[in-house]
């Protein structure tokens, strides 16, 4: 990138994160009025890219699931303009029994469709058209999103999630990953800037064909979201993938302490590409989710909270209460009978060590380096409803993670883990 273009979009990353700065710390909402929790997924697919549903599908199982808001985000499309899509390829079976339920589901006064040389084609009903069945006041919102989906000059996958855009972005490459990404999360920024409307962009899945390593998303400026995708339940282990947790604690640590850059949050999201087969691999939906509190079911209320870190990430366990005030966070988690949950609060302290290790022989290309076990370490670990961690003043940041077993309905299966992902905070200066 050229060093004018480049310090251009500092200024312009500057102008945003100073527009959003008063948002390091949750727990602080407004005075009037009560802020309710909101489930939603910011990170799915339909028939506009290589989901296996039509977005109606799509978003009558989000609504019927308990969820209060969704982001369609297919691969470089907003599920606007003309599309026609033909069931076809290696998935062709769940391809055809999702048409099946999506024609006796809606009948032909909303399904159209053509017989283009021998094969049938469906014409997709663009976001505007399908909101209409789904969208309900306070109830159930359907966000406009863009799955970026592109890859650096030397061929390294980068997808980056545009959250309440107004127009599709096209996807742009650069010379390395990190340039790629920040280009990305740039264009995001730029339209924010230039409608006034909130929007985010957060970065999928690390993980994904080993491309994208801890480094390069260190120093990408303004991104303030990284995927979590540890324990998917849908998709097979991988025992060459790094934690995303893992990641995101060495992120927080030299952003914070030593790059002078914000603090990162963790986003659950399903990436959901499939309803026709539940199983291992076929990335279902409700794996993960966020709760996110705001006052009310509108875009704007959402994506701001969001950026405040007002929310937590899940893939099963609710909570009653979160705060973070007089430098204690407190935590009351929504019991279920015979259930133990624990929670570790999770830092890293001042003076913590810095060596650096470079793998020799990594198995993936995407690990490159160790760091050292101050990085995110346990401070503290409880096992109540209600728990509490107040700041000595050391900490760099906190964030907690609560885990449980749920026992399966079938003895012969092993139990559920089930995970909530509090977001960090720093301590207050007095
Ligand atoms: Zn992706
Ligand atoms: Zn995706």
């Amino acid at each position: 990138m050229k060093k004018q273009t480049y310090s251009k979009l500092l200024l312009l990353w500057l102008s945003v994160s100073i527009l959003s700065l008063p948002t390091i710390l949750w727990g602080q909402l407004p005075p009037a009025g009560e802020p309710r929790w909101f489930k939603g997924n910011t990170h799915c697919h339909s028939w506009w890219s290589d989901g296996d549903s039509p977005p109606e599908i799509v978003a009558d199982w989000y609504k019927k699931n308990g969820y209060h808001f969704l982001v369609i985000s297919d691969h470089n499309t907003l599920n606007e303009g003309e599309k026609w899509y033909e069931p076809r390829g290696k998935r062709i079976e769940r391809l055809k029994i999702a048409a099946k339920k999506y024609e006796d589901t809606y009948g032909p006064d909303w399904v159209k469709k053509r017989v283009t040389n021998n094969q049938t084609q469906y014409h997709l009903k663009t976001l505007n058209e399908y909101r209409t069945l789904f969208e309900e006041p306070g109830k159930f919102l359907l966000i406009p999103g863009e799955e970026i989906t592109t890859s650096s000059r030397d061929g390294k996958a980068v997808h980056v999630n545009g959250i309440n855009l107004k127009d599709t972005i096209p996807p742009l490459s650069g010379d390395s990953i990190l340039e790629t990404i920040q280009l990305n999360a740039n264009a995001v920024f730029i339209q924010q800037a230039k409608t006034k409307r909130p929007m985010l962009a957060h970065l999928n899945h690390l993980h994904f064909r080993y491309a994208v390593s801890v480094e390069d998303v260190m120093m990408v400026n303004g991104l303030k979201f990284l995927e979590m995708f540890d324990d998917l339940p849908s998709t097979p282990n991988d025992e060459k993938r790094f934690s995303s947790e893992r990641a995101w604690d060495i992120l927080l640590t030299k952003r914070l302490a030593e790059l002078s850059l914000p603090v990162i949050y963790g986003i659950g999201t399903d990436d959901e590409h499939g309803f026709a087969k539940i199983g291992p691999g076929f990335s279902n939906p409700g794996d993960r989710w966020v709760m996110v509190k705001a006052k009310f079911l509108t875009p704007t209320h959402i994506i701001q909270a969001l950026d405040k870190g007002d929310f937590y990430s899940s893939s099963g366990i609710t909570l009653e209460k979160l705060s973070f005030e007089n430098n204690t966070i407190k935590i009351d988690i929504k019991a279920r009978p015979g259930i133990t949950y624990t929670t570790q609060f999770i830092g890293t302290l001042k003076g913590y060590d810095r060596t650096v290790t470079k793998i020799e022989n990594s198995p993936v290309a995407n690990l490159k380096y160790k760091y050292s076990s101050d990085i995110g370490r346990i401070l503290d670990q409880q096992t109540d409803t209600h728990v509490e961690y107040t700041m000595t003043g050391r900490e760099i940041y906190v964030r907690a993670k609560i885990s449980a077993l749920i026992k399966n309905p079938n003895p012969d299966q092993p139990p559920k883990k089930e995970v909530a992902w509090i977001q960090p905070v720093q301590p207050f200066r007095e």
